[in-house]
């Protein structure tokens, strides 16, 4: 051949071990049980043919000169690839992650991490359990009958529902009530929630018509009057959120707009989003809808989620009353959306924190928002004492005044006071600091403010400290170490 690169990249083909030959290895051989012997060929065939692809870029590079390749450092850089490949799919799975951004609810971490009592309740109803059995008579019982009771009790409704999240719950009232008939809004509520939650999209989807209203500032109660007529089925009413409207602002308390749509024959819904069960002005929440407050004002139906500041699993909650209720749990896609006995497992422990009313030591998210600037601070010296314990040149931590973010949908700008602990380095960006924290073993998320990487306990557990102190530690020391240059 007259091209001695191809010569030489035919010759380290014909080196390269085969799918077999990889299989039979010690090193994947041992690995089998747990990677399976089928997907672990596949991902021995991606490393062979990764290995081809860097064989022959790298001899392409090269102008001719010859570097030996043999058979036992080709099948050491296969089996390492194959490493990195199964290291890759462990990675991708679901785990646990050490929260350190301070946002409470944060959606992309799972929302509201679970009591202690709804992890328990999960487990103990993870085998047989009686999801739709009645004890006192020995025969088929009521599907999460229970839960929807302590629901009721907790806001004061006649009825209640669970499915599958807030989104299901909203799609299905106005699918069951809205379907063919038109549904009042207000311009200022015709919001987009995130995670492609638009309330006009999710209207059209039901089959209803929107009838907007009103300016994307004020809508009067005489918006609403003049807006129903016979082709009215519901007049909705959305909590917008993570999106506020401040300044020369209008629309009419819900008690007025009850009596309206009693009158005129309609419904009234309410999409409360995150809602709350118990009074949170102290938390500096005084925006969200109190679910209690809109059943007890004449609210004919109002959906929240079980995720957010619920503090319990994903799940979505209708309550309201009882004929309308029953009239959508016979409905076909009530079925089609209803939830797992471990999801109601979960919400009926953290609902039973309430009825105690101890939820606000005992519901993680509520545990978190509660705690004052002065209890994180201390933790933090804490913290940061113990940390200086190790030698880390190049390292400087601080306490650094901040806020945390409630998060889930709750409104933009509400903070509360904490304390933060801000991590720099003279040897590594804070890019790549925070990059680091999250290939730990167990990843450490963290957010970086102002060229420093910012570490906010409200949302660490005490049980998890221990952890993210070791972790930090060795981070910090590798980071110190290597000294990574490039700057990204
Ligand atoms: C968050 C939110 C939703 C969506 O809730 P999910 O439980 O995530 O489906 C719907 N409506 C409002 C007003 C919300 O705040």
């Amino acid at each position: 051949m007259a091209n001695p690169q191809a010569a030489e990249l035919s010759a380290a083909l014909r080196m390269l071990p085969s799918t077999d030959e990889l299989l039979s290895t010690g090193e994947v051989g041992r690995l089998l049980p747990e990677v399976g012997r089928a997907r672990a060929a596949v991902l021995v065939r991606l490393a062979i043919g990764e290995l081809r692809l860097e064989l022959a870029a790298d001899i392409n590079s090269r102008s001719g000169r010859t570097e030996a390749y043999s058979r036992e450092s080709l099948l050491t850089s296969a089996l390492r690839k194959f490493d990195d490949l199964w290291r890759q799919c462990r990675r991708s799975r679901l785990q646990r992650v050490i929260n350190v951004t301070g946002v409470v609810i944060h959606t992309n971490l799972g929302r509201a991490p679970l009591s202690k009592h709804a992890i328990e309740a999960m487990v103990d109803s993870s085998g047989y359990c009686t999801l739709e059995y009645d004890l006192e008579n020995g025969k088929r019982g009521r599907r999460g009958d229970d839960v929807e009771k302590l629901i009721a009790e907790i806001t004061g409704a006649e009825g209640a529902l669970v499915v599958n999240n807030c989104a299901a719950a909203a799609y299905l009232v106005l699918t069951v009530f809205a379907n063919g008939g038109e549904v009042v809004v207000s311009r200022g509520e015709l919001v987009e929630i995130g995670g492609d939650f638009r309330v006009p999209d999710v209207l059209s989807q039901s089959g209803a018509t929107l009838r907007e209203i009103g300016t994307t500032n004020r809508t009067k109660l005489s918006d609403y009057e003049r807006a129903i007529n016979e082709n009215t089925t519901v007049v909705m009413r959305v909590h917008p959120s993570n999106y506020k409207i401040v300044g020369f602002t209008d629309k009419p308390e819900l008690a007025e707009l009850a009596e309206l749509t009693r009158k005129r024959g309609v419904l009234l819904f309410e999409d409360a989003g995150s809602g709350a069960l118990i009074d949170l002005e102290r938390f500096g929440l005084d925006d969200e809808p109190l679910i209690s407050r809109s059943v007890s004002g004449g609210v004919d139906l109002v959906t929240f989620s079980g995720d957010k500041l619920l503090g319990g699993a994903q799940a979505g909650i209708i309550v309201g009353r009882g004929n309308l209720i029953e009239q959508i749990r016979k409905h076909p896609l009530y079925r089609a959306l209803r939830v797992s006995k471990i999801v109601y497992a979960a919400l009926g422990a953290t609902l039973e924190s309430y009825l105690r009313e101890d939820a606000e030591t005992t519901v993680p998210v509520l545990r978190m928002l509660g705690l004052t600037r002065d209890e994180i601070k201390a933790r933090a010296k804490r913290f940061v004492e113990r940390l200086g314990e190790t030698q880390m040149s190049g390292i400087e931590i601080e306490l650094v005044e901040g806020g945390s973010v409630v998060g889930g949908g709750s409104a933009p700008g509400v903070e509360r006071e904490t304390m933060l602990i801000g991590i720099n380095s003279s040897q590594s960006s804070p890019s790549e600091i925070e990059k680091l924290f999250r290939s730990a073993e167990t990843p450490v998320i963290a957010r970086i403010e102002n060229d420093r990487v910012l570490i906010d306990l409200r949302t660490v557990d005490e049980r998890e400290e221990e952890l993210l102190l070791e972790i930090l530690k060795s981070t910090l020391q590798a980071a110190s170490r290597s000294g990574t240059q490039s700057h990204s």
